[in-house]
């Protein structure tokens, strides 16, 4: 009999799957300076391949897929810089190879911020892990940011963990006693903010504060059953190549 990638986890079963990706170095106009060497971000992609392989999904990485491309200003980016939007579409215009198209940069919002997704392309600063990574691959893959608490919407009086918070993922209360579901948030890959072991990746969705996306558009925070797991997940994931 062939044997083929199967896995299956309870009903689910899933095929591994691989996205082929457009890797850049960010380098000073002059060539000079790259912001991380090759060997880094193959540690990046490997250490992120072990978070994904939790949904049977790898990324695909060897050296001579590496680029650097030369561009000063794209190593050092603030959303709120005015040329902001102009060098993500200049970014988002650079060739796409494969589905994905991923710049290693210096740095984001100072040091506030140290990987983003957009419609065409992804920053992952020198300082994000590879947990970090696969948290914006997912986010091409469909996947939303959950957090107990944003911009005044809350769920941190939600209590212990309950079966209807996550209830595809619900496990009969094998858990800590008195387990707080925003600690449970905290542990997810998708939890919006970066903290000391956010790996978990759930099968269904989990309750939490989130900004839905809507026709492209990312909304305003609220309440509600966020997909962060991998029955969200499209396991293909590929940037558009304009905005
Ligand atoms: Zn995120």
């Amino acid at each position: 009999m062939k044997r083929k990638w199967l896995y299956s986890f309870g009903i689910v079963t899933l095929m591994c799957s691989t996205a082929l990706s457009g890797i850049y170095i960010v380098c000073d106009d002059d060539g000079s300076n790259p912001s991380v060497t090759k060997d880094h971000v193959i540690s990046v992609f490997e250490e992120a391949n072990k978070v994904l392989r939790q949904v049977a999904m790898s990324l695909p990485i060897t050296a001579d897929q590496i680029q650097y491309i030369n561009h000063s200003a794209w190593k050092n980016l603030s959303q709120t810089n005015s040329n902001y939007q102009q060098i993500r579409r200049d970014m988002g215009s650079v060739p796409r190879i494969g589905s994905l198209r991923i710049f290693f940069i210096d740095s984001l919002n100072g040091s506030n911020r140290i990987g983003l997704n957009g419609i065409t392309s992804m920053l992952i600063t020198k300082n994000a892990s590879g947990a970090t990574f696969a948290h914006e691959v997912c986010h091409v893959g469909g996947l939303r940011d959950i957090y107990p608490q944003r911009d005044g919407i809350s769920i941190t009086d939600a209590g212990v963990v309950k079966e209807e918070y996550f209830p595809q993922d619900w496990s009969g209360g094998y858990y800590p006693s008195g387990l707080l579901h925003t600690n449970l948030i905290t542990r997810l890959l998708m939890y919006g903010y970066v903290g000391p072991s956010t790996i978990d990746i759930p099968l269904g969705r989990v309750h939490g504060v989130y900004r839905p996306m809507v026709n492209g558009q990312v909304q305003p925070p609220t309440k509600g059953m966020v997909p962060v797991g991998v029955q969200d997940l499209n396991r293909q994931p590929q940037h558009r190549d304009r905005d």
